[in-house]
C-alpha cells in the first residue's frame, strides 16, 4: 500500500516525493512512462562523453531564496549566467535587445539616455497592453519588433503575437544598459554534477519506489494508493472530455562537432528564415571542458509531446473546465507546467510543488488536531497548540 503515487518524476513530482518521504514519513511510489528520472530537466552524457538537454537547454535562475535553499540540499552549484545572441541583418546581436543591440545594428553610438529617446520615438501608443504584439511595440517600436519578435514568435507558437497573451513576449525585458545577460534573478547557477544528479539525490529514500517507462494507467488500478500527485498533461488525466487543451511542440536535433567551440554564445536565435528558433551549445552552460562540443537546434511542432501551455485566452477558458474538474478530484493534486497548465520556469514548478507539500502537511495537521479534540474534548487549537480547558 503506497500513501502517494506520483505521476511525472519531473521536478513537481520528485520534489514532493522528497517532501512526503522526507519529512512526513509516507510511502510513495513515483512513475514515469519515460525511461528516466528528470522530466524535460533530464541530462545525460552523450556518446562523445559530453553532458547535454536531451529536452533542449534548462538554465536554472530564481529570485527565491526558498527555492534556491531547497535545492541546495541536493546539489551544488555552477556560478552560471547565460547569455544569447540574435542573428538579425546579418549580425549576432544581444537579446533582449540592449545598447549594444542597438548601436550594432544601426551604427550608431547612442548612450543609454539617448537610447531611451530612441525607443521613445519609435514606441507605439498602445491603451491597454493585452498581446504579445503590445508589449514590444510599445516599448522598441515596430521595426525592432518586427526584426526580433515577429517571426521567432510566429515559428515558436503558430500563432501572430498579436494572438498570444502579453506574458509570452513580457518574459524578454528590453534594456538601455549594456547589460547582456539573458536573466536577472538574484540566484543563477548550474547543477554542479547535472540536473539528473541532483534528482537522484532527491530521489534516493527508503521510502520512495521509482517505477520508470511505465503510463501510470498501466498500473493504477492494479496498485493500492491512498492519493495522488498528477504532473501530467490535465487533459489527458480526464480523457480529454472536452477536447484537446493545445500545447506546444518541439523537435531536438542534436549535432556534435569537431569543435572546441561552436558559436560565439551559449544560445543564438534565428527569429527570421531557419525552421528552427535557436541553437544552443552545452559546454557554455554545463561548464564542461571538452576537445569535441554538442549543439541542440529546436523546431517548432504543432505535434508531439506537451512541451509548453499556449498562454491566449480561449485555451485558459479551456483550461478553466478541466480545473474545475480537478476540483471535484479530493485525493489527486495537479502539480507542475502540465497539469496546471501554466508556463512556468523550473523554479516556479519548484515553489508550486513546495506550496502544495504545505497545504497538504497542514492539512494533515489539522486531522490530527481533530481527532484529538474528539477524543480528548479539546474545544481549541492556538498555533498548533492543543489547548484544553
Ligand atoms: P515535466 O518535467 O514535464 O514532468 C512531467 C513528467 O510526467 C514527464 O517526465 C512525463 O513523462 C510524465 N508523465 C506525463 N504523463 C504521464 C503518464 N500518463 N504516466 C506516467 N508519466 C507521465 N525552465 C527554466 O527554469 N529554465 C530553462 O532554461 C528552461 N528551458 C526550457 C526549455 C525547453 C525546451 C522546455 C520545454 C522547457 C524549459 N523550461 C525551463 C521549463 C522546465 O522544463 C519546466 O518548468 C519543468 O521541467 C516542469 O517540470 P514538471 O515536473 O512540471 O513537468
Ligand atoms: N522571443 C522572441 N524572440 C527572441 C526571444 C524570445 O520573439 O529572440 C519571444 C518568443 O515568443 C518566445 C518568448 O519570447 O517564445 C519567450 O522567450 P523565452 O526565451 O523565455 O522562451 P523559452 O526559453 O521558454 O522557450
Amino acid at each position: 500500500m503506497f500513501d502517494y503515487l506520483i505521476v511525472g518524476a519531473g521536478f513537481a513530482g520528485a520534489v514532493l516525493a522528497e517532501r512526503l518521504a522526507g519529512e512526513m514519513g509516507k510511502k510513495v511510489l513515483i512513475v514515469d512512462k519515460r525511461h528516466h528520472i528528470g522530466g524535460n530537466a533530464f541530462d545525460c552524457y552523450n556518446g562523445a562523453g559530453i553532458l547535454i538537454h536531451p529536452y533542449g537547454p534548462h538554465i536554472f535562475h530564481t529570485n527565491s531564496s526558498d527555492v534556491f535553499e531547497y535545492l541546495s540540499k541536493f546539489t551544488a552549484w555552477r556560478p552560471y549566467e547565460h547569455r544569447v545572441l540574435g542573428s538579425v541583418d546579418g549580425q549576432l546581436v544581444p537579446i533582449p535587445i540592449n545598447l549594444t543591440t542597438v548601436n550594432t545594428l544601426y551604427g550608431l553610438e547612442l548612450n543609454s539616455f539617448q537610447l531611451e529617446e530612441f525607443f521613445e520615438s519609435r514606441a507605439e501608443k498602445v491603451e491597454q497592453v493585452k498581446t504579445s504584439e503590445d508589449v514590444v511595440v510599445s516599448k522598441v517600436g515596430r521595426e525592432l519588433y518586427e526584426k526580433f519578435f515577429q517571426g521567432y514568435t510566429r515559428k515558436q507558437w503558430g500563432l501572430d503575437p498579436s494572438e498570444l497573451d502579453a506574458s509570452v513576449t513580457a518574459r524578454v525585458p528590453t534594456r538601455t544598459s549594456k547589460d547582456d545577460r539573458y536573466f536577472t534573478d538574484k540566484f543563477q547557477a548550474m547543477p554542479l554534477h547535472g540536473y539528473t544528479r541532483m534528482f537522484e539525490r532527491m530521489l534516493h529514500h527508503p521510502n520512495i519506489k521509482i517505477m520508470l517507462g511505465t503510463d501510470y494507467r498501466e498500473i493504477v488500478d492494479e496498485i493500492k494508493w491512498d492519493r495522488m500527485i498528477y504532473t501530467g498533461p490535465v487533459d489527458a488525466f480526464f480523457d480529454f472530455r472536452y477536447g484537446k487543451l493545445p500545447y506546444r511542440s518541439l523537435e531536438f536535433v542534436h549535432e556534435t562537432h569537431n569543435l572546441e567551440t561552436f558559436q560565439p554564445a551559449g544560445t543564438v536565435n534565428y527569429p527570421n528564415n531557419q525552421p528552427y528558433t535557436r541553437i544552443s551549445e552545452f559546454k557554455y552552460i554545463t561548464g564542461q571542458k571538452h576537445s569535441q562540443t554538442s549543439v541542440v537546434y529546436e523546431l517548432p511542432r504543432a505535434e508531439g509531446d506537451p512541451y509548453y501551455p499556449i498562454p491566449r485566452a480561449e485555451n485558459q477558458e479551456l483550461y478553466k473546465k478541466y480545473q474545475a474538474l480537478t476540483e471535484l478530484e479530493t485525493r489527486v493534486h495537479f502539480v507542475g507546467r502540465l497539469a496546471t497548465y501554466k508556463y512556468y520556469n523550473m523554479d516556479q514548478v519548484v515553489g508550486q510543488a513546495l506550496a502544495t507539500f504545505r497545504r497538504i502537511q497542514e492539512a494533515a495537521l489539522e486531522k490530527v488536531e481533530v481527532k484529538a479534540s474528539a477524543t480528548l474534548g479539546v474545544r481549541s487549537s492556538v498555533n498548533g497548540t492543543v489547548m484544553t480547558k
